[in-house]
């Protein structure tokens, strides 16, 4: 077992510290993954379990079951070994060398200039800890132990699904304390191009350049429903508006910096003939007056403002602008189902993430996403019908599938029997509207995956002040221990 700095001295489970605390110094960005790999191959050689590796780079680690759970289900236990390496410029830490500095903050474990790398160090160190103690009882285990989780799932995507026989995955990387997760949101991109001819522009025409910005933006999935302003949505609109009333031609129009987060600023130039600019301008301003009305509750600070502006292509003519302003109203952005499962969730969504001029081409990139696969074509359906009533093509890119809640699954029943037992209170079951490796991994394995979610209380990970909850960690390690626990004694009887 690695030693303890006094930072961590007296905290329970002890060896779950010292694993954890051993990461800590061991370099593990994503996609250099090999000295954290190194790590986990020579603890499993010193232990006698078996490694297997994919060409992708995961590891499984096969586990023999306990003295007379032989005959339980197989249960894979799942984290991520990379961690997101930010650091303060002006820290001497830096994780990306593996010099992570601890500090105590009262309940709270966090990193002193750094990321920690509790996401998802902590799922790591549980399972090395937990196979350790044979004072524990499970059945025959599955270390599943993916790399590049941080970067678009790279690891669970380039999985190789025959390594794992086991029928029920538990992963390790639920960042709220007091929480089962059993559902999550798959993916899918499309683009919508469209081809406009421009022509030679007017002589004498002003150009101008009219932004929107000010929005609060958010997570394209997990944000979808809060009734924020979508930047390209605004911009299509303001431009909509006033072309009824005044003529004018588009040069470009661009928004959005990722698909995974809804637009927070968008911008077109436009060429409008001199005497028709004060109309212009009039327009949109009282375009921009009524879409800050319709955000006033949920997005109070977006606006739509004009600028002097530069001609850097010809403008498209007047029909082509109404055209790829119609095709902008049509995208449609939003929630489009509600769970039936859950309260305040949604099931299937989409996110127009971007607008792209490039050329005579605009190009209107969506995320789509459902826990419901069957809700998707629909979804996507409608997309390739605005492609094609704008005269463009629509591309298409799966992710992967979503993991739709099964309330009945043994492995949430077993989550709920343990919390219950252990904590004298039901735990919250939920779904998330975002991506979980879990949706990857059970689209790479040829059977039926039974999958749960928990993990600790971690709070902004990805960013310097990444803390975990101390006590919660001790309350995810009762959980994991009284889970495996647990399903084990089940499928023992069975057996
Ligand atoms: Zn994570």
């Amino acid at each position: 077992m690695a030693t303890e700095t006094s930072i961590l001295t007296g905290l329970e489970p002890r060896s779950f510290w010292g694993h954890f605390e051993a990461l800590t110094r061991i370099s593990r960005p994503s996609r250099q993954e090999e000295p954290v790999i190194e790590h986990v191959r020579a603890w499993a050689d010193q232990h006698g379990f078996e490694l297997q590796q994919d060409a992708g780079r995961n590891l499984v680690i096969r586990v023999p079951a306990s003295p007379g759970r032989e005959g339980a289900p197989t249960v894979v236990l799942q984290g991520h070994l990379d961690m997101v390496c930010e650091r303060d410029p002006s820290s001497p830490n830096d994780p990306a060398e593996g010099r992570i500095e601890l500090v105590r903050d009262g309940e709270w474990l966090t990193a002193d200039g750094t990321t920690l790398g509790a996401d998802d160090g902590v799922a790591i160190a549980a399972m090395m800890a937990l196979v350790e103690d044979e004072s524990l009882p499970h059945g025959p285990l599955e270390l599943l132990m993916t790399v590049a989780e941080e970067v678009g799932l790279e690891g669970a995507n380039a999985l190789d699904g025959t390594m794992l026989s086991g029928t029920i995955l538990v992963n390790l990387d639920s960042e709220e304390d007091g929480r089962l997760t059993v559902g999550c949101a798959g993916s899918t991109d499309t683009w919508i191009h469209i081809e406009a001819p421009r022509e030679p522009d007017t002589a004498g025409a002003v150009t101008l350049t009219v932004t929107v910005s000010g929005g609060q933006g958010g997570h394209s999935g997990s944000g979808i429903a809060l009734g924020r302003s979508n930047a390209i949505k605004v911009l299509g609109r303001a431009l909509r508006e006033a072309l009824t009333s005044v003529p004018f031609r588009l040069v470009s129009l661009d928004g959005g910096k990722s698909r995974n987060a809804i637009p927070r600023d968008a911008g077109a130039v436009v060429s409008v003939a001199p005497d028709r600019e004060d109309a212009f301008r009039d327009a949109v301003q009282k375009a921009n007056e009524t879409i800050r009305d319709a955000f006033a509750k949920t997005d109070s600070g977006v606006s739509v403002d004009i600028g002097p502006g530069e001609a850097t292509a010809e403008p498209w003519t007047e029909a082509q602008t109404q055209r790829l302003l119609d095709a902008v109203a049509l995208v449609p952005t939003g929630p489009l189902a509600l769970s039936p499962d859950f309260d305040d969730l949604v099931e299937t969504s989409t996110s127009l993430g971007e607008a792209i001029t490039e050329g005579d081409r605009l190009t209107l990139h969506s995320l789509s996403r459902s826990s419901n696969d069957s809700a998707m074509p629909e979804v996507i359906a409608t997309l390739d019908a605005v492609a094609r009533l704008a005269g463009g093509t629509l591309e298409e890119k799966f992710n992967y599938g979503g993991w739709r809640p099964n309330l009945d699954s043994a492995a949430l029943a077993a989550g709920k029997t343990v919390y219950e037992r252990v904590f004298g209170e039901p735990p919250i079951v939920t779904a998330v509207h975002a991506g979980l490796e879990s949706a990857v991994i059970s689209g790479k394995v040829d059977h039926e995956l039974d999958m749960l979610s928990f993990g600790p209380q971690i709070e902004f990970p990805h960013s310097p002040d990444e803390r975990v909850s101390v006590p919660t960690v001790e309350r995810f390690w009762k959980l994991l221990v009284g889970v495996v626990d647990e399903l084990s004694r089940s499928g023992g009887r069975r057996a």
